[in-house]
């Protein structure tokens, strides 16, 4: 392959400043300000702290230009960046808990303003990808449901049936990210509009629902290991005869298929950008300590294999760092079939090293590594997540397997 460019391009490398300077001196400095907020009064609303700090640093990364970067190729709403230079700074948007919503670059919001951008209506552009694009709402992305195998999307349940000027929704969900957040006022609902005898892909649809429509019951929110990721949280829905206007429905019956995996493939790859940024910063933590503390008349670093933790943490970064660069680069070539093997690739790979090496470095800290005084324990249980979120290992390792498979026979693998 030839000129595969994946260094930080030169009109990048101020922008990449701008952001890590902003990180790390004014946003990351507040995170566990803003965690500690959690617990003060109703979990599921922010406290006026909570709206002054996000806001404050949302209104100065807007006036700074610093906004929108995942919004990539020749788009007017944003910066018109590569998917490679997106890489460079969802990478260091990874290594503090708000930065990615102060740059208005934070899941699943970014994924849903991608499916609003490319399949919606002017219609609905305006009523939500609007407010969207300008930080002033969020959006929940609603496909996983409690009774069938949802890594398998085509086994997707809720029925949606045309009524009149209304389609009327009935099912559940589960997972649904960032719907707990009380700013959240829309979602983007994967439904089954087709019957049996519609080809498997072609039975699907993706369907716009305001938070506020009658028959949504918010059952619950759900756990990640014992912690509700409150205020944004995971939620558990019914739905019980949901009427949505016919509008709604984007692109047309049994096209959901297509949509998910315009949402899917960027979704994704940020995920693993920002995996690599906690790598980064977990291997930093940990030579830190491993430096700073003593045992058996030594830093902890010159103890047992340490060395060799070390070592390997930052191996496997700099090999996750290429790959995820090279997944980038073949997603601004346009092809999504021929970058859909490399995404799965980092998929795998992003969360898989990510999660050891933060796993390492708890391990350094002692107790402390699991408590709440570092910021380690609540990324492991993030990167965990990510093992399942937008697909388990086995799904994207199973897709890596049929692409070399296909290299070697015409016959279906
Ligand atoms: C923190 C978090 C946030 C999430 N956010 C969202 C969200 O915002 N919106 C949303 O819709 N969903 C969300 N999800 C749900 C997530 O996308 C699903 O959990 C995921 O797709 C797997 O579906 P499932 O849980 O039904 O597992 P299943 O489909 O039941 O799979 C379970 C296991 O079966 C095995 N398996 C499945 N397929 C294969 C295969 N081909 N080969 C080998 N083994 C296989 C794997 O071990 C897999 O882990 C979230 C999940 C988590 C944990």
């Amino acid at each position: 392959m030839t000129n595969m460019a994946l260094g930080m391009s030169d009109r990048l490398a101020p922008i990449h400043q701008a952001v890590t300077d902003m990180i790390r001196d004014e946003i990351a400095p507040l995170d566990q300000a803003f965690l500690a907020e959690v617990d003060i009064g109703d979990r599921w609303s922010f406290t006026p702290r909570q709206t002054e700090i996000l806001e404050t640093l949302k209104a100065r990364a807007r006036e700074r230009g610093l906004w929108n970067f995942f919004l990539t190729g020749e788009d007017a709403d944003g910066p018109g960046l590569t998917t490679v230079e997106y890489a460079y700074l969802a990478e260091e948007m990874g290594k503090s808990h708000l930065a990615p919503e102060v740059f208005n670059c934070n899941a699943p919001d970014t994924g849903n303003m991608e499916v609003f951008h490319r399949y919606a209506s002017p219609a609905l552009k305006e009523r939500w990808l609007k407010p969207l694009l300008a930080g002033e709402i969020r959006s929940a992305y609603l496909m996983t449901e409690p009774d069938v195998a949802s890594s398998d999307a085509t086994n997707i349940a809720m029925s949606c049936l045309r009524d009149g000027d209304d389609y009327v929704l009935n099912g559940e969900k589960w997972w649904a990210t960032g719907a707990g957040d009380p700013r959240c006022a829309v979602y983007i609902v994967m439904v089954r509009t087709g019957d049996a005898d519609a080809p498997r892909h072609q039975r699907h649809s993706m369907i716009v629902v305001p938070a506020d429509t009658p028959g949504i019951e918010k059952i619950r929110a759900m756990q990640v290991y014992g912690h509700d990721d409150a205020p944004h949280g995971h939620m558990h829905f019914r739905f019980t005869d949901v009427r949505v206007p016919v509008e709604n429905l984007l692109l047309g019956e049994g096209r959901g298929f297509e949509i998910a995996q315009g949402r899917l493939g960027p979704g994704r790859i940020h995920h693993c950008m920002r995996a690599i940024g906690q790598a980064e910063k977990a291997l930093e933590l940990l030579c830190r300590r491993a430096l700073s503390r003593e045992a058996f008349g030594k830093p902890l670093a010159q103890l047992g294999e340490n060395h060799d933790i070390i070592a390997r943490a930052r191996m496997e970064i700099e090999q996750a760092r290429l790959l995820c660069l090279k997944a980038a680069w073949m997603m601004d070539r346009g092809d999504a079939r021929a970058a859909a093997p490399w995404i799965s690739m980092i998929k795998v790979e992003a969360p898989r090293i990510a999660l050891e090496i933060t796993d390492q470095a708890v391990q350094m800290f002692g107790a402390q590594g699991i408590s709440q005084d570092t910021p380690l324990a609540r990324q492991w249980t993030a990167l965990r997540t990510l093992r399942l979120a937008d697909g388990p290992d086995a799904v994207h390792r199973r897709q890596v397997a049929r692409a070399e498979l296909k290299r070697h026979t015409q016959q279906p693998v």
